[in-house]
């Protein structure tokens, strides 16, 4: 892959989310909201199989829904508080 720059030319490597830990993230919608590239989406939390899930309540965690459309800004590491996140350069 081609190295990329700034707008004026200097070096950048981007950062693209990798993956989120949903034992980890709290669902507070931060990284959803300064995401500019429509890569993350709020869905229900994946519960484990098994006999306690009747008493727990579905909770909100944030999924990849698109992950080819990151640019590895590292906008939603920043305001997650939670270190939920995974990235990875190219
Ligand atoms: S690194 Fe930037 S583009 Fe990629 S998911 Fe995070 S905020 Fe969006
Ligand atoms: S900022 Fe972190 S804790 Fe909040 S929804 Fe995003 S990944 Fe989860």
């Amino acid at each position: 892959m081609e190295a990329a720059t700034t707008r004026d030319g200097r070096p950048w490597s981007p950062s693209f989310l990798e993956a989120i830990d949903y034992e980890a993230c709290i669902g507070c919608g931060r990284c959803y909201k300064v995401c500019g590239r429509g890569v993350l989406a709020p869905i229900d939390k994946p519960f484990e199989d098994d006999d306690d899930d009747e008493e727990e309540c579905a909770t909100m965690v944030m999924s990849i829904a698109d992950g080819g459309a990151c640019i590895g800004c590292e906008a939603c590491a920043k305001v997650c508080a939670k270190k939920a996140q995974t990235h990875t350069a190219c």
